[in-house]
């Protein structure tokens, strides 16, 4: 069995700590110090994915270029923490903040948590000067147009530590995205207008790169998929999901799962070997795949791998980054597509679906394993999974090429059981009631010219997408319990000022 596509657990932040030369070596001891636990604190909370690594106390600018541009050409490193313990004129951060390439996160905190009222002196005083140490930096942060994150409090307060984590999570997406290779079977649905878009804009804004591979080069890896490696596969469906009896070893039906099974077991060879993370597939383009692939789709999903349908290699890419932004989460992740409403009585809904391909990560219960025809695509009944979403708030997140920018749009929602069971519905699918009303985030949405083929994710939080959104300098419009159809309307003629000048300059 293949690896799992997970995030590297050598991937760092960096703890870089700015003070001076002026105070003498016994303050600079107790700065390193004290900058060294409050890293190790970040460090070894659980919230955090990633390891934080303190590095030795900056004072000078040759030490400050050379450490930037190491975390610039590190492999392990993601993003950098920066925090001014005492003072560090900040001329001597241009050049190495000027050479950083990684997300930065201002932190804004001091070592004490109280004031001591009765023993303060100059000495404390002197040691305890980030209040004025990082206003400094961040006026040649604010000057440079450094794009970054500032967290202001006390490093145990919880709020600190969560919107750290929430951020280091967004850099572990911006590494997986600039090293993400995605391989397209076959093309776009022929005529879709969302689902195009510019593959090189794409690899110069997100890092990514999408290329398309003739999906006979895929039937010929399926097709010398070992007989025996299927039926063991097989055996681990049975295992896994409640498989319709008709499928199970002995029933009519049983050369299906063996062929769903070839399908993943080759699905898995080629991504493997060509070190893809994300992939699309066409029902319109199956060359010799005797069915749609929907079991393989949906297992491997589940192990990370992003995925879009019809072609969408922008839902794949999205898919795979939010899999890994939400790594170690409670929660799943899934490739979606609004599909049809309940518009009342009641709260109205949203139902969505996919042909076939959802994630199981968003399963409320065990799956059940089934075969049913698919009404277009014109090959054999694909194997697939069905269940029903688990409830819970969730984001739905698309991604949409405008011509001159990408947009993410992203909608705060709440996934409900469904109101009533759906036992002609032969797929996996998700209910839930959008904020701040259906009507409102439709409304919204359709403004935005934002996708149908979405991501459904109950494992990554509104803020790490949105760090996510700045770390890429990608427009995000976000439709949560706050936004009205007007004000949204008004926010997109801003945005679309912002992001032409931007470009301009
Ligand atoms: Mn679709």
């Amino acid at each position: 069995m293949a690896t799992p596509p997970k995030a590297s657990t050598s991937q760092e932040i960096w703890f870089l700590t700015g003070s001076q030369g002026l105070y003498g070596d016994d303050v600079l001891h107790q700065v390193a110090h004290q900058s060294r636990q409050i890293a190790e604190r970040l460090d070894a909370a659980e919230r955090v994915p990633l390891r934080v690594v303190w590095k030795p106390v900056l004072t000078d600018t040759d030490a400050i270029r050379r450490l930037c541009q190491e975390a610039t050409v590190s492999d392990d490193c993601v993003g950098v923490i920066v925090w001014m313990h005492t003072f560090s004129p900040a001329k001597m951060w241009i050049a190495g903040l000027s050479s950083l390439d990684r997300p930065v996160l201002h932190l804004h905190t001091q070592y004490n948590l109280s004031l001591p009222w009765s023993s303060i002196d100059m000495d404390f005083m002197n040691l305890n000067q980030a209040a004025h140490g990082d206003r400094e930096f961040a006026h040649i942060e604010a000057r440079l147009g450094v794009d970054r994150k500032i967290v202001a409090g006390h490093a145990t307060d919880p709020r600190v530590v969560g919107r750290v984590a929430d951020w280091a999570r967004a850099a572990a997406g911006r590494q997986a995205s600039r090293t993400l290779r995605l391989a397209r079977f076959g093309d776009n649905m022929r005529d879709v207008a969302v689902t195009e878009g510019d593959k090189v804009e794409a690899q110069l804004r997100f890092g990514f790169s999408v290329n398309t591979y003739a999906v006979n080069d895929l039937v010929a890896v399926v097709d010398e998929v070992d007989d025996k490696a299927a039926a063991e596969l097989a055996d681990e469906y049975v295992e896994s999901y409640d498989v319709v009896p008709a499928l199970r070893p002995g029933g009519i039906r049983h050369d299906a799962l063996l062929y769903a099974a070839r399908q993943e077991l080759g699905l898995r060879a080629f991504l493997t070997d060509g070190g893809f993370t994300a992939f699309t597939t066409n029902f319109e383009d199956l060359g010799g795949l005797r069915q749609l692939p929907g079991l393989a789709v949906q297992r491997l999903m589940a192990d990370g791998y992003g995925f879009g349908g019809e072609g969408d290699w922008k839902t794949s890419a999205l898919l795979r980054v939010m899999k890994v932004m939400g790594l170690g989460q409670p929660g799943g992740t899934t490739f979606m597509e609004d599909y049809t409403y309940h518009l009342g009585p009641g709260t109205p809904r949203i139902l969505g679906a996919h042909m076939l391909e959802v994630c199981p990560s968003v399963a409320a219960a065990r799956p059940r394993c089934e075969i049913h025809p698919l009404s277009i695509g014109g090959r054999e009944d694909p194997v697939r999974l069905v269940f029903d979403a688990s409830p819970g708030p969730a984001l739905v997140v698309g991604l949409a090429d405008l011509g001159d920018r990408f947009r993410l749009t992203a909608n705060a929602v709440d996934v409900v059981a469904p109101s009533q069971p759906l036992p002609r519905l032969p797929v996996a699918r998700a209910v839930w009631e959008p904020r701040p009303s259906l009507a409102e985030s439709a409304e919204s949405w359709l403004l935005s010219g934002a996708p149908h083929h979405t991501v459904l994710s109950s494992a990554v939080g509104r803020e790490t997408l949105a760090d996510f959104a700045a770390m890429t300098g990608v427009e995000l419009l976000i439709i949560d319990e706050n936004t009205t159809t007007e004000q949204f309307a008004k926010e997109i003629r801003w945005n679309a000022a912002y992001h032409r000048l931007a470009q301009a300059l």
